[in-house]
């Protein structure tokens, strides 16, 4: 029997991570021994026993065996969240392909704190006592009007910003402070939210939302398959999700509630609060690297018992972990666009399988995988088909833009939604405008050659600004507005389709006694901008909210009646198999904003393919409509989820030389596959051809058989390791995604 080594860490941190020690493992451990397993191993001169994690086992070690020890033992009473997260991250990297330790880095917490990790806040200790001190102040201590004013409208801010609003120096904060009006405090942004809020008693559950409950449950007593809950939006996933967490807590175990980082509002994280109180806690990306460990670090003493967070709270090292919710499960957030390339739907699954816990998925809209798998009997699953409250779906128009320029309209808008906006204005009730995508189709060109301004550094079309600044999204490049075509010197050289700030000014030209908010990745740029924007509309500041898809998600504006999207069906244009699901998730979405409240909605949906199923049914609300047409062209192209997808993406500075090496690859892949089971297109350009001036390509790989797939993804990687001139190109795996 040939030897097998461990590779053993002895203290989790991340710098340990790249320095694991080698043993022996004994023949009468090997059954026992996992990656995940706690062991104690001899350490130091004195060859001390102490306690260490195995993180992979191989046949073979670098270091002369002779000089080798053994593992001592194999500890198997010492259940830890850590030996189970190195067990995930095995699993990751088997799966997603990637070094091992990238995935263990992934799943385990930063120990080290970075930095004064905590923010100096200041606020008014009574809003009351400011208000008079500032009637008996007199007028000439300007910046101490100024810093109440301020306080009085933001609640609460960092010293820092706090200075630079006012324009004052830090004494004229301290002796405000001096003065019992204003208090400094030294807080954790994510405790803030929890203190301040009230605890409300539940919700009854409606009939049909105590039936899912019920479905829910007896699927726990039974196989406990990962389940899917499907339902429309307003219908009261949220509160389904609260009473299958109340089951858990009972129990004594926890849950983790991953969110879209989009949707990781205070409107959210506030409502888990209210139910869950102190015993809620969130993540999100605005936290300093210290405050997440902390919080990591309150999870794993039991602390809290639920983290509320985006993709990377699914790592939260709880002691006992009993339910993982994924909400809006189909968004493409959860998939990581690093090494180690994750999907955090099927890595939440395989986490709920090593810990015996349970997991909801849940969506309006929800990914033809899971869908798919709630019908071949993978997942379980249920509907919540009504509103709450007998909030009726909005009645919903299709615009054929095609129309509206045959009779010579060259408006952004059709004469339905103007009319629509006209009537919605009068009524003073509030209108969300989506445009899809951030300046998507702002690109310029010239009308006589063709000509089309590219960026010079990556394969995308230039975004006119209304500045006439010509902007490249993907890098940021930036060029003058060009007066004539630079190819046959033209001046008919301009912006052809719109991006938000175009419709933002279409919509002061036709409204200019409208109050307009714009909402795009551009505006909301500052730290504080996402939610200022959200929050101002929802006060009732603005009548028209213009936005990108993140107006669509997660937010709830009672007031809204009209939704108007605009081209939505750009998005069919994109050169991924997956372009009517995006399209029909988006327009599903957006129409979902329209009539939240006691009134009833409406929504104008104006395109260029009024044909098209993801419109049609997309504008009819219709799930199970789409769901068939596009299962029926997946299945004709073998696509996923019938089939199974490798992507092989290489990128590099050089093109040559990815070009070379990606035909090797290729070739490597025929002479692995000699029968051609795995159906190989490639190598091809991606999607987006150069970024950053790195060029991109892709060898997509198919097969009705995962497991073929994690195995021919094994070979590659042997071979690139092997072979010196692959050190140039990067190659990334994407599995099934
Ligand atoms: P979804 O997540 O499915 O879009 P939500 O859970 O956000 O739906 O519910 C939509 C709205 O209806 C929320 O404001 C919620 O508080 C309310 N709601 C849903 N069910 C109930 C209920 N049983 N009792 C009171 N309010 C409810
Ligand atoms: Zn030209
Ligand atoms: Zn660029």
């Amino acid at each position: 029997m040939t030897t097998l080594y461990a590779d053993v860490i002895v203290d989790i941190s991340r710098e340990a991570l790249d320095r694991p020690f080698s043993y022996i493992v004994p023949e009468e451990l090997r059954e026992r021994i996992a990656p995940g397993s706690v062991v104690r191993v001899p350490f130091g001169k004195g060859g001390r026993l102490i306690r260490g994690f195995v993180i992979r086992l191989s046949g073979n070690c670098g270091y002369e065996p002779e000089k080798m020890k053994e593992i001592a033992e194999a500890v198997t009473d010492d259940e830890t969240s850590e030996g189970k997260l190195i067990a995930l991250a095995s699993w990751m990297s088997r799966t997603y392909g990637g070094a091992e330790v990238l995935a263990l880095k992934t799943v385990l917490p930063a120990k080290k704190k970075i930095g004064g990790h905590y923010v100096r806040r200041v606020s008014l200790t009574d809003t009351g006592r400011a208000r008079e001190y500032l009637r008996g102040l007199s007028p000439r201590y300007t910046g101490r009007i100024r810093v109440i004013e301020i306080l009085l409208k933001a609640g609460m801010l960092p010293v820092p910003e706090l200075l630079e609003k006012a324009q004052v120096s830090v004494s004229v904060v301290r002796s405000l402070e001096k003065d019992g009006i204003i208090c400094i405090l030294e807080t954790e942004e994510y405790r803030k939210v929890v203190h301040e809020a009230e605890m409300l008693p539940a919700d009854q559950l409606t009939e049909e939302q105590e039936k899912a409950v019920s479905y829910i449950k007896a699927e726990w007593k039974g196989s406990n398959r990962p389940f899917l809950l499907t339902g429309v939006t307003g219908s009261g996933k949220t509160l389904v999700y609260m009473e299958m967490i109340a089951e858990i807590l009972e129990e004594g175990r926890q849950a983790i509630v991953l969110i879209p980082e989009i949707a990781l509002t205070r409107q959210t994280v506030l409502r888990f609060v209210r139910r869950f109180g102190e015993s809620v806690s969130f993540l999100n990306s605005r936290l300093s690297a210290g405050e997440k460990y902390d919080q990591m670090k309150a999870a794993k003493r039991g602390d809290v018992s639920i983290m509320v967070g985006p993709r990377s709270a699914l790592f939260t090292p709880f002691p006992k972990l009993g339910l993982i919710i994924i909400d809006e499960e189909q968004e493409e957030t959860y998939h990581s666009e690093t090494a180690p390339r994750y999907h955090a739907r099927d890595t939440a699954i395989e986490r709920a399988a090593l810990e015996n816990a349970h997991v909801i998925m849940g969506s309006a809209t929800p990914s033809m995988r899971s869908s798919f798998c709630v019908r071949n009997g993978t997942y379980a699953g249920t509907f919540l088909k009504n509103r709450y409250g007998n909030a009726v779906l909005p009645e919903t128009q299709i615009v054929d833009m095609r129309k509206e320029m045959e009779s010579g309209s060259r408006s952004i808008f059709s004469g339905v939604l103007l009319s629509e906006m006209r009537a919605c204005l009068e009524r003073k009730e509030q209108i969300m405008l989506f445009l899809n995508r951030r300046g998507y189709a702002g690109y310029v060109a010239c009308r006589s050659c063709g000509f089309v301004v590219k960026c010079p550094h990556c394969d995308v079309s230039l975004t006119q600004h209304i500045n006439g600044r010509l902007i490249c999204h993907y890098c940021g490049f930036e060029m003058p507005e060009l007066k004539e075509c630079p190819e046959c010197g033209s001046k008919y050289i301009g912006g052809f389709s719109v991006g938000t700030e175009q419709v933002e000014e279409s919509v002061r030209r036709e409204f200019p006694e409208a109050r307009v908010l714009r909402m795009d990745m551009d505006t909301t740029r500052g730290k504080e901008g996402h939610s200022s924007i959200l929050k101002a509309f929802d006060e009732g500041r603005a009548d028209i909210l213009v936005g990108t898809q993140m107006i669509v998600k997660g937010h709830d504006f009672p007031s809204v009646t009209l939704v108007g999207v605009l081209m939505a069906d750009l998005s069919l244009n994109e050169s991924d198999y997956r372009s009517a699901e995006h399209t029909f998730q988006l327009i599903t979405q957006a129409v979902g904003r329209a009539g939240r409240g006691k009134k009833k909605g409406k929504a104008v949906i104006q395109t260029y393919h009024p044909e098209h199923y993801a419109v049609q049914c997309a504008s009819a609300q219709d799930y199970e409509g789409f769901y068939k047409e596009e299962i029926a062209f997946r299945t004709i192209m073998d696509y996923p989820p019938v089939g199974t997808l490798l992507a092989v993406l290489g990128s590099s500075t050089d093109e040559r030389l990815l070009t070379t090496g990606m035909m090797y690859i290729r070739k490597y892949i025929d002479r692995l596959d000699p029968k051609k089971t795995l159906y190989a297109i490639g190598p091809a350009p991606q999607a987006v051809g150069k970024i950053k001036d790195h060029f991109r390509e892709a060898i997509y790989l198919r097969s009705d058989d995962p497991e073929k797939l994690i195995r021919a993804r094994k070979f590659i990687e042997e071979y690139l390791k092997i072979n010196k001139g692959f050190a140039k190109i990067n190659i990334q795996f994407d599995f099934n995604v």
